[in-house]
Parts: C-alpha cells; sequence; structure tokens
C-alpha cells in the first residue's frame, strides 16, 4: 500500500502579463499586449475575481486560480 500522490498541476494555466486600462493606448483602447480592443481581449485585468496574482520584476502576473470549477 502506498501513498496516493497529489494531483498533478496542469500545465495549461500559465502566468500570463496583467493589463491595467492605464496601459492601454487612450485613444484606440488596444492592448499593449495583444494589439486589439481591451475589451475583446483575452488578456487579464487587476481585478479579476477568480485569479491569482504574481509580481515579477514589478511587473504584474495573473492566472485563473484553480478548483473553483467553473
Ligand atoms: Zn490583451
Amino acid at each position: 500500500m502506498r501513498a496516493r500522490r497529489p494531483h498533478r498541476i496542469a500545465v495549461c494555466n500559465p502566468w500570463r502579463r496583467v493589463v491595467f486600462a492605464a496601459d492601454c493606448d487612450p485613444d484606440t483602447d488596444e492592448c499593449p499586449v495583444c494589439g486589439i480592443d481591451y475589451a475583446l481581449c483575452d488578456c487579464p485585468g487587476p481585478t479579476m475575481g477568480d485569479y491569482e496574482y504574481s509580481e515579477r520584476g514589478g511587473v504584474l502576473y495573473g492566472r485563473k486560480a484553480r478548483g473553483l470549477g467553473s
């Protein structure tokens, strides 16, 4: 009998740079990371309720928190 190992962490949950509204182009509202309208892009914002955040080198990164199942 051996202990069960904890579930593996999925690798499809990468850290991504958080984009603030203030980072976007004031005229076009384009996201500086992906270059499309901030309202349409898929980048994490700074106040996503189901995201976890980590700051590295003065840049904030976020990724979707696990275990919420929704
Ligand atoms: Zn974006």
